[in-house]
């Protein structure tokens, strides 16, 4: 069988057979693949605790007629220590996987960009320099802007006309102009449509002075833009402190 090797971070697992685990990996070169672990459940496995959820890992794989097999796993970074040692980290992370398993639609589409994009999140997560819920509002933002689905906070999202403006709606991509305003808008305050744009771009000084309120404000609106754009709820979107 043909053997390959690639860099993934681990998004989710689950048991198959006796002993081994389905893996779903988003790979940095080959995008999301689903590849069997063998053996990975028992005590003894030589691949120890490297297919863990969040981990960043160095693979081998063998290609098979359904799935690919890894034959062999190194730890890039562990991750997971640094997140699953606190329930806010976990929570908003296990949010990250959910979303970057879900805008890789297809198996086997690289999306070199999504991947780096959640490396770098995750890095963000594990070190605890920033909020959790910052930075998981702001990965969401620029996962669905590289998924395709740029929301647009300044300029309407309909007519193009320049902003600020008052109206926000998920699923007219952002907001809207008094004109093109359409019912069941939202009119979240001027700071938290700043803030949203500081979010999607990475201006952290912004994000950081923003208020508590608006932070709130703003993951709510996140929240309601991601679920639009990706057509149903996430599980694990209840768990994350808001
Ligand atoms: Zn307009």
């Amino acid at each position: 069988m043909p053997l390959y090797r690639d860099e993934a971070i681990v998004l989710r697992t689950h048991k198959l057979g006796e002993a081994d685990r389905i893996i779903t990996l988003l790979t940095r070169h080959h995008g999301r693949v689903r590849a069997v672990a063998k053996g990975v459940r028992r005590t003894t496995s030589r691949f120890g605790s490297r297919l863990e959820p969040f981990t960043h890992v160095d693979l081998q794989l063998a290609e098979g007629r359904n799935l690919d097999t890894i034959t062999q796993a190194e730890t890039l970074t562990p991750f997971h220590s640094e997140i699953g040692l606190d329930y806010d980290r976990y929570t908003a992370g296990t949010v990250m996987l959910e979303t970057a398993e879900r805008v890789a639609a297809e198996e086997r589409e690289p999306s070199l960009q999504q991947f780096l994009l959640l490396v770098g999140g995750l890095r963000a997560m594990s070190t605890g320099q920033r909020t959790p819920s910052q930075v998981l509002d702001s990965y969401l933002l620029r996962s669905l802007a590289v998924a395709g689905y740029a929301p647009s906070f300044e300029h309407c999202a309909r007519c193009g006309l320049e902003g600020p403006h008052r109206w926000f709606n998920p699923s007219m991509g952002g907001v809207l102009c008094a004109t093109c305003r359409v019912p069941g808008s939202a009119s979240p305050a001027a700071e938290t449509l700043v803030l949203l744009g500081a979010l999607l771009a990475g201006d952290w000084p912004v994000v950081e002075a923003a208020e508590p309120r608006h932070l709130k404000e703003a993951s709510g609106l996140v929240a309601a833009y991601l679920q639009w754009h990706l057509e149903r709820a996430l599980r694990s979107m209840a768990y994350v402190e808001r």
